[in-house]
């Protein structure tokens, strides 16, 4: 049961990162982590973004139906027939990937945006390949060039452009790498707009969507500890209206309807041009109703558009008064920080998977781990018989005679440095292939999401780098007092942490 869980730990202090986090006790999927500190105390209002937010997709059936949708116009647009029946795999991308449009290859960077994997289409180009493209010079990620895969909803047209890449690539034509890419992003808006995805999804919401079972229960936490909340969603009012009674509807007696939730709701917002535009808020009175200009927020009343300052206007409240939960990094997350002090929550629903893989991974880090200090160690040993081998060959020179003995001893040296360099790269090519087993588990090509080799990806980077919490769904929040102080493990320095 949610209560019983929960700890009062809020009010403790000076207690360390490592007994905080062994106090915790929860499982680490149901962990809130934290990249800077926040009190929830200081915190009047929450806001929740909806889809991947509060509503969790089943990710493989709404890629499928994304990706059957796309193509399908991707055909209506002139693309052969036969493209219907290339095969895609949903999979296949991973969030934080980079396109290249030009190349048709998909690509994962570290946080130095040094690319470490890359694929064309859904085969892996060698290493030579890779080593031509993107390590000659800095790539400019910011570029036309290149596009960011920063959401789920956005894994689709990525498994649709590996797939029609390898498919045009087998029929040996021509192609413009970037056009296609150009082709599926608008089949793909085309899709969301005209309702081929949407109403498919709202008409089937128990096949796409998984309810949480605590959602009710946390939002009611957060308000019986005086805070208030809003909904912020890109989504349409009729959307959201089926989306959320799905998702709260009937879920607590309290609650007639799912807007007794919230203290105001907010659809068709735009973001993230609602962080940085002006446009007004309009009163949403029904389908096929005309909205109308609103001046203040009611509750049980649906808003949509709007903007950041009227908001915090209406609301009054603004910067760190208030915490916004959402998913997209760029949308949710960089905006609401950039425009605004909101403090934010990430919603990462990979981390289940993500953590599950860490785990079975202990043995192999630790193994790789060994094998760095002993690299380390034997290039120390490495360089320094090299100079002595250096100056044995310095006093040969220079005396010019055959000392025998000196003859053993460099010998000897040569042989020793022979052996070292043999252990070094069997050592590198061993802790290559754990790597590669490691990636693996974590996800088929890509491996981790937030890691690249010991290096954060650069998904991981910016993660860091915006949200202040970050955890895989929004119940976690509720396992947490409504006081907590959620502390960084950065407020303390290396020799602090000991
Ligand atoms: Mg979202």
């Amino acid at each position: 049961m949610l209560l019983d869980n929960l700890k009062a730990d809020g009010t403790q202090s000076g207690g360390g990162v490592r007994e905080e986090r062994e106090s915790s006790g929860l499982p680490v999927e149901r962990r809130v982590y934290t990249n800077r500190s926040l009190k929830m105390d200081q915190i009047e209002w929450v806001g929740f973004d909806m889809d991947y937010t509060l509503a969790i997709y089943k990710q493989a059936e709404i890629d499928r139906l994304s990706i059957e949708a796309t193509v399908k116009k991707l055909v209506d647009r002139g693309y052969p027939p036969e493209l219907t029946e290339a095969r895609y795999d949903e999979g296949f991308p991973l969030r934080g990937i980079l396109i290249d449009k030009q190349e048709g290859n998909l690509l994962k960077m570290d946080r130095f945006k040094y690319v470490a994997k890359a694929f064309h289409g859904s085969r892996e180009l060698s290493r030579d390949r890779r080593r031509e493209l993107y390590h000659q010079r800095r790539i400019r990620v910011d570029s036309d060039r290149y596009h960011w895969v920063d959401t789920l909803y956005a894994l689709p047209e990525a498994a649709v452009y590996a797939g029609a890449v390898d498919f045009f690539d087998a029929r040996g034509d021509q192609l413009d790498y970037a056009q296609l890419f150009k082709d599926i992003r608008e089949s793909i808006d085309e899709a969301h707009r005209d309702g081929a995805i949407v109403d498919v999804i709202e008409q089937n919401l128990p096949r796409f969507v998984a309810p949480d079972p605590e959602l009710a229960t946390t939002l009611h936490r957060l308000r019986s500890a005086g805070k208030k909340l809003f909904l912020l969603t890109n989504s349409r009012a009729g959307y959201s209206e089926s989306m959320m009674t799905f998702l709260l509807g009937g879920a607590m007696a309290e609650y007639p309807t799912w807007r007794h939730y919230f203290d105001v709701v907010v659809v068709a917002a735009a973001k993230p041009k609602f962080f940085t535009d002006r446009r007004p808020f309009m009163e949403f009175r029904g389908k096929g109703e005309e909205s109308t200009r609103a001046s203040r927020f009611e509750r049980l009343k649906i808003y949509e558009g709007g903007n950041l300052a009227e908001f915090e206007r209406l609301i009054g409240a603004s910067g760190d008064e208030v915490l916004y939960v959402g998913d997209h990094i760029y949308g949710d997350v960089l905006r609401a920080k950039k425009e605004s002090a909101w403090r934010t929550v990430m919603i990462i629903q990979e981390m289940a998977d993500e953590l599950r893989a860490a785990a079975e991974s202990r043995e192999e880090h630790a193994e790789i781990d060994q094998i760095e200090l002993r690299r380390a160690r034997l290039m120390d040993e490495l360089r320094a018989r090299q100079a002595r081998l250096k100056s044995i060959e310095r006093d040969r020179d220079e005396s010019d005679a055959q000392d025998e003995g000196a003859q053993d001893v460099y010998r000897a040296e040569k042989r020793a440095i022979e052996t070292i360099r043999q252990t070094v790269r069997e050592d590198e090519d061993r802790a290559r292939a754990i790597e590669r087993a490691v990636d693996e588990r974590f996800h088929h090509g890509w491996g981790s999401l937030f890691k690249e080799g010991v290096e954060v990806s650069s998904f991981g980077d910016q993660v860091e780098e915006y949200a202040c919490l970050y955890t895989m769904k929004v119940s976690n929040l509720g396992y947490y007092s409504p006081t907590h102080y959620y502390r960084s493990p950065r407020d303390y320095m290396p020799h602090e942490r000991g």
